[in-house]
């Protein structure tokens, strides 16, 4: 497989151009260009470029609005409702990010909900964004399903991905982001496309039988949740504060509403906001600062994200599949 080097300011260049030749705003295409550039800084392949002939697909067959403009209501004063608008998610996050962090940084603890939106990228960011402010956030999202609840054999969650951040003041946070899938779907169509082979218990084929071939699983085939019963309950949990408590639809109301065209389908996306210091009060970085220490110095410890923050210190071009390339730029 041949790979095209290209700087992060040109990947964030060429999907900005790809989402504003067909039909994004300027507000739009820079939220979603640089939710996918800062993910192939971050070496999140599976929700850069990657993901960008689906969010064009989605704007083609007219489902996704490119000229969204997401609307916040306030629910109460720590409570924020934000309309994405049918847009995609990267601007109703932006836009709903500084009045979540503002009413946390002032009621000690807040949420927003954001509804009528498409998501298809990592949760970090947003996650982190909070972080940056010294305040604590948790992130979680739902799709369509894809994944067999513990026990069954058919696909009835979506990966369900939760992401969180503590801020670490004048360091990375500790943040993870995870799908509650033993693999995230990106992940699996990438092996597939690549042709790599994936571990034990990812998931099922067509036929329900345990297989390690990312095509299989991909094509027709169910992933499993991670660890067991544990991960099932999780996803529920997800599915619950992202589709029930934000009003906005499961994963089966997401596949039964979606046109199929191969982007995002509409879903909801919870985000809550905790402020430290009002929270533990004074000494709460240092008390913190303890115990991550204290975990990081363990042997064999490697700190989630850890990998991304390391990628995101090389300013070297990043090696972007080819054929990828070729195909985004056809779409311009
Ligand atoms: P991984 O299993 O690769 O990683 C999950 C988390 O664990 C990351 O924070 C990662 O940090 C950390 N980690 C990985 N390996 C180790 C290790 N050896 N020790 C300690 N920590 C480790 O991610 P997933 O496949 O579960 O998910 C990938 C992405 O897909 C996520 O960003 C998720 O948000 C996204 N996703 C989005 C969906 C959507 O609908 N929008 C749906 C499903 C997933 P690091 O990043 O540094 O490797």
């Amino acid at each position: 497989m041949g790979t095209t080097p290209l700087t992060v300011d040109e990947i964030y260049d060429l999907a900005y151009r790809c989402l504003t030749s067909n039909g994004c705003d300027d507000a739009n295409a820079s939220a979603a260009a640089r939710t996918i550039s800062t993910a192939e800084r971050d070496g999140a392949v599976s929700h850069g470029l990657f993901r960008l002939p689906g969010y064009i697909k989605s704007l083609r067959s007219g489902k996704v609005n490119g000229q969204a403009k997401p609307k916040a209501e306030n629910l109460t004063p720590a409570a924020i409702r934000l309309d994405g608008d049918n847009g995609f998610a990267p601007l109703a996050i932006e836009t709903g990010t500084p009045l979540l962090a503002a009413a946390a940084d002032e009621y000690g603890i807040a949420v927003l909900t954001i509804r009528n939106s498409f998501h298809f990228a990592a949760l970090w960011p947003e996650v982190e964004a909070l972080a940056e402010r010294n305040l604590v956030g948790l992130a979680c999202t739902v799709h369509t399903p894809m994944v067999a609840p513990f026990g069954a054999k058919q696909a009835f969650f979506s990966t369900n991905p939760i992401s969180f951040a503590y801020p670490r003041p004048g360091k990375d946070p500790y943040v993870f982001d995870m799908a509650t899938a033993a693999k995230a779907r990106g992940d699996i169509g990438v092996a597939a496309r690549d042709g790599h082979e994936l571990p034990p218990g990812v998931g099922l084929d067509a036929d329900g039988n345990p297989t390690t071939d990312a095509k299989k699983i991909h094509q027709g085939g169910v992933i499993l949740p991670f660890g067991g019963y544990k991960g099932s309950a999780i996803a529920t949990m997800i599915e619950l504060l992202a589709a029930g408590l934000v009003g906005d639809y499961f994963s089966y109301e997401a596949a039964e509403a979606d046109n199929k065209d191969g982007g995002p389908a509409r879903g909801g996306e919870f985000i809550m906001a905790m402020s430290p210091k009002i929270l533990a009060g004074m000494g709460w970085s240092e008390h913190s600062e303890d115990f991550l220490t204290r975990l990081e110095s363990m042997d064999g410890i490697r700190m989630p994200g850890q990998r991304r923050f390391d990628n995101r210190l090389s300013d070297a071009p990043r090696e972007i599949n080819a054929e990828l390339v070729e195909q985004l730029n056809g779409l311009i």
